[in-house]
């Protein structure tokens, strides 16, 4: 599903250039449930950001689902984006002022389906998570773990193959991290590759294999049992 192959990454700020990934190789086959650990700011979402198109690098190939992603136009990334990519953050990224239903429902006004019909196919994956009587409230009436499973249901309402996770248990205690988890199992079991950023070693171990990224490289992979 994702091939990385000698990736590089600098950022550049005025006069000082700051090398964060350094050659990076990685295989990710779909329906793999994966984790990437490192310390703060060793590169963990410079890396998923690359992956799920929303940054470029400087050398080295990405192949996703047998495609080539370089220097992609924004039109033909987002196109790319929706197709295949679903995406969960730390800090949910809900529009505050549209309801659970209809922040569910965004990606497809995107691809110009009718108010009516979008609705409705965002109560089923409300439902999915078990979210349906809280579909007409906004994100601040939800509590955090709510709030992630309207994030988790946005994602895949578009029918992604890979879900991108960055720190998707970051704001949120430990019950309602497992439960974060489980549902995230639940998308892994139906076929959709599942790759998470974490710092937090209980939410890794959850994962089928963990990378570990120090130093701008990939130091070790471990199989989690
Ligand atoms: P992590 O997610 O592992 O904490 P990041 O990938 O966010 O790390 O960042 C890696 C390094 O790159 C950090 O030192 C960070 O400050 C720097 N960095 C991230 N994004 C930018 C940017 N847009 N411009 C300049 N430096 C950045
Ligand atoms: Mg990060």
């Amino acid at each position: 599903m994702i091939r990385i192959n000698q990736i590089h990454k600098s950022y550049v700020t005025g006069q000082n250039s700051l090398h964060v990934l350094k050659g990076i190789n990685l295989k990710i086959e779909a329906g793999e449930m994966i984790s990437i650990m490192g310390a703060s700011g060793s590169g963990k979402s410079t890396l998923l950001n690359i992956l799920g198109i929303l940054d470029t690098y400087d050398s080295g190939e990405y192949l996703l689902d047998g495609l080539k992603i370089n220097r992609l136009s924004e039109r033909k990334a987002a196109q790319l984006r929706n197709k295949m990519l679903g995406f969960v953050f730390q800090s949910f990224n809900l529009v505050s002022f549209k309801n659970a239903m209809e922040n569910v429902a965004l990606p497809l006004y995107y691809q110009d389906v009718p108010r009516k019909k979008r609705n409705l196919v965002a109560m089923e994956y409300l439902d999915r998570m078990g979210l349906k009587e809280w579909a007409h409230h906004l994100p601040n009436e939800l509590s955090g773990g709510q709030k992630q499973r309207v994030a988790i249901a946005r994602a895949l309402i578009g029918k992604p193959k890979v879900i991108l996770a960055d720190e998707p248990t970051g704001a949120l205690d430990s019950t309602t991290s497992q439960e974060v988890m489980d549902i995230l199992h639940e998308v892994n079991s139906t076929g959709i590759t599942v790759i998470i950023v974490t710092h937090e070693h209980d939410i890794a171990l959850r994962t089928n294999k963990t990378i570990r990224i120090t130093d701008g490289n990939i130091k070790e992979i471990i199989t989690n049992v």
